[in-house]
């Protein structure tokens, strides 16, 4: 690891000056900042530490009602705080879902809202120096194209990446129309929709987010959304805990008499970004909860898929992972 400059903010207005210096890098649970520094991967000259701010503002770390059943995820709680919550287990049970499913009890105890959503791909390229990789060096190429890509991305892909976006609970996020609350260098707040928070790679697959350098998440606001009672998080890995998704899904649906009244419909483990359908959504809503409209739901979903020789099996391993899910939640 590369020698960097440590300083431990003691409040919001702090760690954004010194997150504004070029190289600087926020340090929450560390799980995978930390990691890509060892790596050398990531190498901030200046890492500033973000997890004292709570003692400042208690609520950057807590679960705060909002009106109307909404709820604030601080930006620095910790995935097994809100993960067990009462209030959002019985509000949004595939939000919970997705943190229970993700990494281990350790790493959920120390890994942070923030954190989660920001975390960089598990492409194997990506976190080897020693081969090209757009993301990490821009305009080196890209190894997967052509090398192994069975866990790669086939949906939202584009020729200079195909890495898949790795987090779980961000594929609920997308799902429920969450927002993400930001401070930037001028100290000013702003809120961005959470599936406009992360971009598609194009020619930039460096370029993973809206967020400017030195932007702090300070919280994500999960709105009220009465059906999303009836929801699920299915995953699909190739070990039963432990791993990340060869395929998930976060849907939600809103029954009534045997018709869909209303659904949402996100993929994960399959696409560049977390990755709402709206085309499932739209094959899903009027229509009878039956296994036809899943499965035509399913089919819409993965319309757009441009799978490569090693990752073509993702293609049915996803519509039948949503099928699943659907026919879970409708039950
Ligand atoms: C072995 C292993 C298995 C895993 N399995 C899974 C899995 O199955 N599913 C899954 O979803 N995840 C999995 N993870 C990833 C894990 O969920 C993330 O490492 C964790 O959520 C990152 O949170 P953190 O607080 O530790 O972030 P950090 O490592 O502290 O930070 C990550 C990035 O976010 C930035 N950052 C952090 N907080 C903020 C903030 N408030 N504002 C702005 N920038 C910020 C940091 O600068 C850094 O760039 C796994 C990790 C490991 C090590
Ligand atoms: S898929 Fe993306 S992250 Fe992986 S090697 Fe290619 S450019 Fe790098």
């Amino acid at each position: 690891m590369r020698a960097f400059e440590y300083v431990a903010a003691a409040d919001v207005n702090a760690a954004l000056r010194s997150g504004s210096t070029a190289d600087a890098r926020y340090l929450a649970g560390g799980t995978n900042l930390v990691d890509l520094m060892k790596l050398d991967v990531e190498r901030p000259s200046l890492v500033v530490d973000v997890t004292h701010l709570a003692s400042a503002d208690p609520s950057l770390a807590q679960i705060t009602e909002l009106p109307g059943g909404a709820l604030r995820l601080g930006g620095l709680a910790h995935m097994s705080d809100v993960a067990w919550d009462a209030r959002v287990r019985d509000r949004y049970p595939f939000v919970s879902q997705s943190l229970l499913l993700a990494a281990s009890g350790q790493l959920r105890n120390m890994a942070t809202m923030g954190g989660n959503i920001l975390q960089r791909t598990r492409c194997p390229y990506f976190r080897d120096t020693a081969t090209p990789c757009n993301k990490r060096e821009p305009g080196s190429g890209c190894s997967a194209l052509h090398g192994v890509h069975r866990t790669h991305a086939v949906l939202g892909t584009s020729e200079h990446c195909i890495a898949t976006h790795p987090s779980d609970f961000a594929v609920a996020l997308a799902a429920l129309d969450a927002t993400v609350r930001v401070r930037g260098e001028n100290g000013a707040e702003r809120t961005i929709p959470f599936t406009r928070f992360h971009v598609l790679p194009d020619a930039h697959p460096e370029r993973e987010t809206v967020l400017e350098h030195g932007d702090l998440i300070t919280a994500i606001d999960l709105p009220a959304l009465p059906f999303a009672r009836h929801s699920l998080y299915l995953k699909v890995r190739d070990r039963a805990s432990y791993a990340f998704a060869l395929a998930s899904a976060a849907v939600a649906l809103d029954v009534e008499n045997g018709t869909i009244r209303n659904a949402r419909v996100a993929l994960g483990g399959v696409a560049t970004k977390p990755w709402r359908s709206p085309e499932a959504e739209h094959a899903l809503v009027g229509r009878p909860a039956t296994q036809a409209t899943f499965a035509a739901a399913a089919n819409a979903a993965l319309a757009g898929a441009q799978p490569r020789e090693q990752n073509a099996f993702k293609v049915e391993l996803a519509k039948r992972t949503l099928v699943r899910a659907l026919t879970e939640v409708a039950a």
